[in-house]
Formats: C-alpha cells, sequence, structure tokens
C-alpha cells in the first residue's frame, strides 16, 4: 500500500489520522472519501457519465428528466399553483435532469414562470458542469453547499442518487450491544492495510434507534444507519411551507441487516477500502427509516414504487413512441434500448432496483406515479 501512498494523498492523510486518534467510523470514512475538502471523491473530479465512474437514469436518457419535470408540474398544481415555487435539487450531478425538466416544465407555462431553482451541490467541479447544461434558462437559478442555506417557501425536492451518497454509519451486534464498524490499518501507527474493525465500547442506548422488527439481531449482523438529519429535513420543509419531494435511488424497502457499503470505479465494484478518495462509495437507502423521519415531522409518504412502475405511470412509453417517431432507425434502437435500461427488472435494468418515494404535505393528496 505505501508504493501507492503518493498517488492517493486522501490516503495519506486517513493513516495520520488513525495513527494520531486511532481507528475512524464507517461513517467518517465515507464522508472523507466522498466530500474532503481538497481530495474528497465528489469535490475533486466528475465521476458521472461515459467517462466517469457510473452512468445515472438522467444520463441514459432525456425522457428521465423530462418526466420528472411533468411530475413537478403536476404537484405544483395540487399545491394550488403557487405564484412562487422553490424546484430544489439535491446532488444535481451534471445539471442533465432539471435541464431537461424544466425544458418539459415549459408546457405549463404558469408552473415555468414561477420556478426559481436552488441546487445543493458540494462539488465544486459538478456546479461548473450544472452552470454550463443550464446556460440560457429563463429561471433564477442558485446554487446551495446544503439544503439549510435554501430560502424557506413552497417546495419541489428532487433528489436522483443522492441519498445513497451520504455516510452511513455500520452497527455492529454484540453480546453487550451495537458496537460501530470502523476502519483502521493493520498496523497501529498507521501502516499497512485498511481494514475494518470493531469499537471496543459499545453505543450508549442504540438499541432505541434499531427497529423493533430488528432488536432480536444474532452477534455479527450489520445495521446501517444515516445520522444526517436529511429525511427530517426534507419532511419539514414540506409540510412547514407545502410541497413534496421525490427521492429516487436504490435501497431496501424495509429496514434490515446486512453490510451494503460498495464501491464503484471504472464502472465496476471494487473494495471499498482501496483507493479511498479515488472511487466511489455508496450504501442502500433505508427507505422505511427515510420515511419514518419524515413521517415524523409529519409528512405523507407515498411509495416506495419501482422506478419501472412509476416510469410507465407518467407516461415513458408514450414519450419514447413520440421521439422515435422524429428519427432515423438508430436512434430509435437507441430510444428502446435507454427505455429498457430505465424500465427493466433485474440485475441489468433500473427498473426494480431503483425506487421512488415521495415525501409530501398530507394537504395535497395522491401524488402522480405513486398512487397504491
Ligand atoms: N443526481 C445526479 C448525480 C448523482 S451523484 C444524477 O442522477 O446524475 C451524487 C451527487 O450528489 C453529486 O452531484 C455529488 O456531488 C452530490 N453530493 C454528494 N454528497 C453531497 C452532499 N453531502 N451535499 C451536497 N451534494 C452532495
Amino acid at each position: 500500500m505505501t508504493a501507492s501512498a503518493d498517488l492517493v494523498p486522501l490516503e495519506n492523510e486517513i493513516r495520520r489520522l488513525i495513527a494520531a486518534a486511532g481507528p475512524i467510523t464507517v461513517a467518517h470514512y465515507m464522508e472523507l472519501c466522498l466530500t474532503h475538502p481538497q481530495h474528497g471523491y465528489y469535490v475533486s473530479q466528475d465521476p458521472i457519465g461515459a467517462g466517469g465512474d457510473f452512468i445515472t437514469a438522467p444520463e441514459v436518457s432525456q425522457m428521465f428528466g423530462e418526466l420528472i419535470g411533468l411530475w413537478a408540474a403536476a404537484v405544483w398544481s395540487l399545491m394550488g399553483s403557487p405564484q412562487a415555487v422553490n424546484l430544489i435539487e439535491l446532488g444535481p450531478g451534471r445539471g442533465t435532469m432539471m435541464r431537461d425538466a424544466l425544458r418539459a416544465a415549459r408546457v405549463t407555462p404558469a408552473f415555468h414562470s414561477a420556478i426559481g431553482v436552488h441546487l445543493v451541490e458540494i462539488s465544486p467541479v459538478l456546479e461548473q458542469h450544472q452552470r454550463t447544461a443550464l446556460t440560457g434558462e429563463r429561471v433564477d437559478i442558485a446554487w446551495h453547499r446544503s439544503l439549510d442555506n435554501v430560502p424557506d417557501g413552497p417546495a419541489i425536492i428532487v433528489a436522483n442518487e443522492f441519498v445513497d451518497a451520504l455516510p452511513v454509519h455500520q452497527m455492529v451486534k454484540q453480546d453487550d450491544g451495537w458496537h460501530e464498524r470502523t476502519v483502521s490499518t493493520v498496523s497501529a501507527g498507521g501502516g499497512g492495510e485498511f481494514v475494518f474493525g470493531v469499537s471496543r465500547e459499545p453505543v450508549a442506548h442504540f438499541d432505541r434507534i434499531v427497529p423493533t422488527s430488528l432488536r432480536e439481531a444474532a452477534a455479527g449482523e450489520i445495521f446501517e444507519w444515516r445520522s444526517d438529519n436529511m429525511a427530517f429535513d426534507i419532511g419539514r420543509r414540506v409540510v412547514r411551507a407545502g410541497g413534496a419531494a421525490l427521492v429516487i435511488d436504490y435501497g431496501h424497502v424495509i429496514s434490515s441487516f446486512g453490510d451494503t457499503l460498495q464501491s464503484v470505479g471504472g464502472h465496476g465494484f471494487t473494495d471499498p477500502l482501496i483507493a479511498p478518495g479515488l472511487v466511489d462509495l455508496t450504501a442502500h437507502v433505508d427507505f422505511q427509516a427515510f420515511r419514518q423521519a419524515a413521517e415524523s415531522m409529519g409528512a405523507r409518504a407515498h411509495g416506495p414504487v419501482d422506478q419501472g412502475a412509476f416510469l410507465r405511470r407518467l407516461g415513458i412509453e408514450a414519450r419514447a413512441t413520440a421521439l422515435k417517431s422524429n428519427t432515423d432507425l438508430d436512434s430509435a434502437a437507441r430510444i428502446d434500448a435507454a427505455l429498457a435500461r430505465l424500465t427493466a427488472s433485474g440485475r441489468t435494468g433500473m427498473g426494480t432496483m431503483f425506487k421512488v418515494l415521495g415525501l409530501a404535505d398530507p394537504k395535497l393528496g395522491s401524488l402522480p406515479g405513486l398512487e397504491n
């Protein structure tokens, strides 16, 4: 590992941290890897798209962002068509989804002119991409490092593949309670390979956070838990000033055990402890925990439903047919392939792997695409 250390500045920094203060939690490790101010994965590079480490739904096809734009327009009318609405995107990547959504939103001119766009983005590199993608849009656009900085007001919030990038604590059940899973080095002085470990002391009262159904865990089970307040903040915001949020991600609908920390570099899986800061680290979203946190703030949860079902209900097939009618055979085949990728089930498509959760002001009633 030391031979590659010069190539991986974050690795050196984590070694120094461990040498000085002992093992760090998995959540701290993940946070450093993704958002360290100089060397974090999202801060220092552009990971998305054909040349990057992974491809997201908005990068697969314009249809995805367009349908999100139509969804937002429908939600805006359920909200009573307020004259001003904050259209907030969390983690907008290359800005593609917002660009496509704004184009589709023009179909409802009163909605389009009510929109103020707020992009919550931690990465200066991706912010630049967003500025380029959104050049010429005739709406006000503001950038923020955190949702807390977005002004109050009626809000429609969208987040695709954002929550999976928020740091996760891995809690390991042992006979005397739940312990934090840690990252340390083979030698206590910060040398040798990175290895997983377990904190010596249990975390006091963690049982209260684990869902009742999972309290009888066998020793060695891992429970993943996000300690950020994202779900609470979203719930509070949509209830306080009215509105709705759409969270699209991979994960489990019911809280369960398991280690889902994964690392992706060059479109393949790698070892999460190798090349910190140079590869993406994610963990599944616990949709049950997320919705319950938002519900505790008074929001109503809708779904989650599978992404494939959600997109079909919003009319992705008709949109694909319309796009194909003006094009040549090669482009038509590409549109069909994108449609399949976005909606197909199993491991080849995103249709069942990804879930869509709505969180809304209870006054809105049922939300498009998320009806039971
Ligand atoms: N939604 C985009 C990008 C997904 S990648 C798409 O679907 O293509 C995750 C995005 O979240 C990136 O833009 C990343 O820079 C941003 N991000 C990750 N952690 C963040 C944090 N803590 N605060 C704000 N943005 C963050």
